[in-house]
């Protein structure tokens, strides 16, 4: 049984039409779905009751149930574990910012990219989410807090470019004026790098942020760090950053985890600075006719995991590697770090929940 967010509009309008019923009933549920983000076809209340019957006959209608939660007292900040319906657990994290509420969403279950400092990819991909899925997360947050959502960002588990499809129908469905209407510039996908995906993505027509996770500015260390920098070299990955700019106008920016002795000394500070300098300029040859690329550097001090020995380096440093950026006229940032009382980085907190679960099982 197929499960009805997953249906755009005309292919709901269609449904309709196969179960005998009026177009426009596809406008109402739509609406219920998408918009008042109901939970179940009993809040349906505009639909007589054979006509909610008949749709839990033919659909699944599916919210992700909330195991645990975790509330910040510091900054607002709450951190789910949620359970899909077939039992797998992702996580989402809400934030309040000045400039308004943000989720972020996993994209998949578990990850394939192996980043060597990151939890999510320990145990590999186990599946996909789809664009329900991802919606959801954001959904059921807003339900459960009562607060208006204004921005997602995709930068929980997963590899969002690796889930194309799904990842690309979410956008439109999120942003769609009929469903939450998001703008798409409060929209951001983080991405490891994948270039075909990236260059797809340049001509999709959307209005998305990209952040680009890029962790060094020389292929040599960023190997170490990222097995996907061995498939993709900068020398490819850049000019389709680049691309992205040119096809959509927008910024993009770029996310540096910082590492202990690894890629947080003064050189790689300028090697990074040289290396996004010539990008924004057009390259050589061009210096200075293409100016106005908007980008930035989010440094985030690495979250060090329990199963690798990476750390983070001192606050100092992480200031000095700021400075020679700015310096050089690349502006950059310190990323903040949100609800530090409920820890537990990036994937951690589900790894934790599932590692409690086994010990219970034992
Ligand atoms: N796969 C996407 C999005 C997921 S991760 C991507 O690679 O961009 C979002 C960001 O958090 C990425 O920049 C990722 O490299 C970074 N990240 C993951 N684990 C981290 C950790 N333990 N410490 C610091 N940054 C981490």
């Amino acid at each position: 049984m197929q499960e009805i967010r997953e249906l755009s509009l005309p292919e709901l309008r269609e449904k309709m039409r196969e179960l005998s019923e009026k177009p426009f009933r596809a406008e109402q549920i739509y609406s219920w779905l998408h918009e008042r983000l109901c939970a179940s076809f009993d809040e349906m209340s505009n639909l007589s009751l054979p006509l909610r019957e008949k749709l839990r006959e033919h659909f699944r209608l599916f919210l992700p149930e909330p195991v645990r939660i975790l509330s910040s007292s510091l900054d607002g900040t709450r951190k789910f574990i949620f359970r899909l319906e077939d039992g797998h657990i992702i996580e989402s994290v809400f934030m309040r910012y000045r400039h308004g509420n943000t989720v972020c969403i996993s994209s998949q279950v578990g990850c394939r990219m192996g980043c060597r400092f990151c939890a999510s990819t320990l145990e590999g991909l186990a599946r996909n989410l789809s664009a329900a899925e991802m919606l959801t997360q954001v959904y059921q947050i807003q339900r459960l807090l009562g607060e208006r959502i204004s921005n997602v960002v995709v930068m929980g588990s997963g590899e969002p470019l690796d889930n194309y499809e799904n990842l690309t129908k979410f956008v439109r469905m999120i942003s769609d004026e009929r469903g939450l209407h998001l703008s798409q510039r409060n929209l951001t996908v983080s991405t490891c790098g994948l270039v075909p995906e990236l260059l797809r993505l340049s001509e999709e027509g959307f209005q998305l942020t990209l952040a680009l996770s890029l962790h060094a500015p020389k292929d040599e260390i960023r190997r170490r760090l990222m097995p996907i920098a061995a498939r993709y070299p900068l020398s490819e990955l850049l000019p389709a950053v680049r691309h992205y700019f040119e096809r959509t106008g927008r910024r993009v920016s770029f996310e540096y985890s910082v590492v202990r002795d690894l890629n947080d000394t003064k050189e790689e500070a300028e090697a990074l600075s040289t290396l996004l300098k010539k990008l924004r300029d057009g390259g050589e040859g061009s210096a200075g006719q293409q100016k106005g690329f908007p980008l930035h550097v989010n440094l985030i001090p690495v979250n060090p995991i329990r199963e690798r020995s990476w750390e983070r380096p001192e606050r100092r440093r992480i200031e000095d590697f700021q400075h020679v950026l700015e310096k050089n006229g690349i502006s950059a940032t310190i990323r903040r770090e949100m609800g530090a009382d409920i820890s537990g980085a990036c994937g951690q907190l589900r790894r934790d929940y599932l590692g409690e679960k086994r010990c219970e099982t034992n």
